[in-house]
């Protein structure tokens, strides 16, 4: 039994293909609503509570996102049903005049907005053309509903000279007068993301020591202030040199397995544990096919390809095989061991 549960079914999918998603870009799928009830009475038996949401991806993309986010409450407990998290859809945002104020009634103060550099360059990472312009539209709505805009910006060698440009517009809309005056804090950040799914080709372009210099005052600022953090580096990582000298000779391996595991639940009902990008190297078997009980079973014993080679392969033969202990590239050390592992485990013969 374990103590919660939490599933994220990927029923409608996402409008965007942002170069840096993390999630892959699966093809997205439509799956029915009562799939949602079918899943919460299959999974429940072996939690003390569940948690079911009807997204993993865009949140709110179907249309009926309101009905779904009722529904997903009913089925959820015996624990409450979390609040609404600060990702809301841009998409809907601009299309459904009810969505934004749906969302204060929810009480969310604050939706993260994501800016690569200037219209070009954001359309161009977003996969859509005119997403950047509706971003400009959608912290409109969200100020006039009460909704304080939160900039992210990802970064690579690849936008790092755009940063400016986010500054600038950041001071041309008054983000920080205008979210002042409705009682909320302005708040922007920029970090690289971690080296999964479609970022994970950025790895050439990956920022260096040096390019945090670039990084412009403001959103420097606001990154430390976001992350809590002293320095840039506290919040980039070392660089891949120096995780790999501290990880050469560890012998350690490590379970993922948890007492509150979260699920992805793809279109085509594969299970992956929220971990990293859902993907075959995590793929516990599939929700209708196999049942919730062989899929749990599956994660308990770190049966995913990728649980079972971190169980068993210690973590410096990942660094030896797949390390470049000449890069200056920048990471989390977790992220690092996660993108070791997707290398370990894609060159031992499983697909990407
Ligand atoms: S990063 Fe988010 S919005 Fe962009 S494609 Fe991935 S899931 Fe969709």
């Amino acid at each position: 039994m374990f103590r919660s549960i939490t599933l994220a079914l990927d029923m409608k999918g996402c409008p965007n293909r942002c170069k840096h998603c993390w999630m892959g870009w699966s093809p997205n799928g439509d799956m029915p609503e009562e799939d949602l009830a079918v899943a919460a009475a299959d999974f429940a038996p072996f939690a003390e509570s569940l948690e079911i949401h009807d997204w993993s991806r865009e949140p709110d993309y179907a249309d009926r996102y309101r009905e779904r986010w009722e529904l997903c409450r009913e089925l959820s407990g015996p624990r409450p049903h979390q609040s609404h998290f600060e990702l809301a859809s841009i998409w809907r945002l601009v299309r459904d005049e009810s969505y934004a104020p749906w969302l204060a009634e929810l009480g969310v103060e604050a939706v993260q907005l994501t800016l690569f550099g200037g219209e070009e360059t954001t359309d161009w990472y977003t996969g859509r053309k005119g997403a950047y312009q509706e971003i400009l539209q959608a912290i409109d709505i969200l100020l006039n509903n009460g909704i304080a805009p939160c900039i992210q910006v990802f970064v690579s060698k690849n936008n790092l000279p755009e940063l400016p440009q986010v500054e600038t517009l950041m001071e041309e809309l008054d983000l920080e007068r205008r979210c002042r005056e409705i009682g909320r804090e302005f708040d922007c950040f920029v970090h690289q993301g971690s080296c999964d799914g479609e970022n994970r080709r950025f790895y050439d372009l990956w920022v260096t020591p040096e390019d945090l210099e670039k990084i412009p005052d403001r959103l420097a600022a606001g990154t430390l202030k976001h992350f809590r953090a002293e320095t840039l580096l506290d919040v980039f990582g070392k660089t891949e040199a120096g995780l790999c000298r501290e990880l050469l000779g560890d012998e350690s391996t490590f379970s993922y397995v948890s007492d509150d595991p979260v699920f992805f639940i793809d279109h085509n009902y594969d299970v992956y544990p929220n971990i990293t990008t859902p993907s075959p190297i995590w793929r516990l078997g599939n929700w209708k096919m196999d049942g919730a009980e062989a899929v749990l079973d599956a994660y308990r014993n770190s049966r995913s390809h990728a649980q079972q080679t971190r169980l068993t392969v210690p973590v410096g033969h990942l660094a030896e095989a797949h390390g470049d202990p000449e890069s200056r590239r920048l990471f989390g050390r977790d992220d690092y061991i996660e993108l070791l592992l997707h290398r370990y485990c894609t060159a031992a013969g499983a697909s990407k």
